[in-house]
């Protein structure tokens, strides 16, 4: 408790630096249930409270990204399917998240599950939400846009294979329990055939451990081993296993507004903080270009 309160004095109203130009990243792990979503959009409601503009495109057709920002995304609403398979503007399909200012959601829907398999007999099939994203930031509708954080489903499929070619880094949420390495080194390889191929800027800069359980010696052991193999990657800020952070997205929220005390929201204004402080220090964010 008194260290939460001092987590909360040392973030509590800090205004993060801005990167000098759009940090596009995608979150992603082929792995399910690992906290992708969950870190996409509580991340994203971080920086935008900490001053941010943050654009989150909902990638996987389950639409969870979008049901915790509390963004309608029932089947005939537009979304980022129209943007992938008709070519309609992000700009058309972009809504504003309810709760926090600054940050806008592009929906998914049902009709994306389809996607998948209409994007194969399409031309350009890898780089249409490349094209999309650019085409948004360079639009008055996107102009000052600092982050885009792309939620992927959990496969290697064109969905996937799109947001990795319109994302310069790869941002990777490990749970920390049994296997959680494991499928790690298959995420990499692919990461690695996407850079030779379609993207070369693609790299992995972030690594955040999520759902902690301090009791547990495994987990502990997980962290190390993550640590090890990815220092320079690797968060500081730790996530816990948080029942506030599982609760909040059935009240369409990000544990940022449902609970802004807790420390699993405390830790994710931790894990934005260093996120934001990374891109000004490495100067990845000079040398940033709008894929
Ligand atoms: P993914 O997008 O990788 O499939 P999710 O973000 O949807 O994973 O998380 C899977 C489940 O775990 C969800 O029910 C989510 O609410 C829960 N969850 C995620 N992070 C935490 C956490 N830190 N503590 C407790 N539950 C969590
Ligand atoms: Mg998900």
């Amino acid at each position: 408790m008194a260290k939460d309160a001092r987590r909360r004095i040392t973030l509590a109203g800090r205004t993060f630096p801005r990167p000098a130009h759009t940090r596009v990243l995608t979150v992603a792990n082929q792995k399910g249930g690992v906290g992708k979503t969950t870190t996409t959009v509580n991340l994203a409601a971080a920086l935008a409270q900490a001053g941010a503009t943050v654009l989150v495109i909902d990638l996987d057709p389950q639409g969870n990204a979008s049901t915790a920002l509390g963004i309608d995304h029932h089947a005939e609403i537009p979304s980022v399917y129209d943007a992938l398979v008709d070519g309609t503007p992000l700009a058309d399909v972009v809504q504003a998240c309810p709760d926090v200012e600054g940050l806008s959601c592009v929906p998914a829907t049902i009709d994306l599950a389809g996607a998948e398999i209409e994007l194969v007999s399409l031309v350009a099939r890898e780089t249409r939400l490349a094209k999309a994203i650019s085409a948004y930031l360079a639009s008055p509708e996107g102009a000052g846009v600092d982050y885009v954080l792309i939620d992927c489903p959990p496969s290697l499929g064109l969905l996937t294979i799109n947001a990795f070619v319109a994302a310069r880094e790869v941002f990777i949420p490990i749970q920390c329990e049994y296997y959680a390495l494991e499928g790690l080194s298959q995420l990499l390889k692919n990461i690695e055939l996407i850079r030779n191929h379609l993207n070369p800027d693609l790299h992995v800069s972030s690594i955040l451990l999520t759902m902690y359980d301090g009791r547990t010696r495994l987990a502990a052991q997980v962290a190390d081993e993550v640590r090890e193999h990815f220092p320079e990657q690797t968060f500081k800020a730790v996530v816990p296993r948080s029942v506030r952070i599982s609760e909040a997205p059935s009240h369409g929220q990000t544990v940022m507004t449902y609970d802004p005390n807790s420390s699993g929201a405390l830790s994710y204004l931790e894990a934005a903080s260093e996120m934001a402080d990374r891109g000004a220090a490495h100067g990845s964010a000079s040398t940033e270009e709008n894929a």
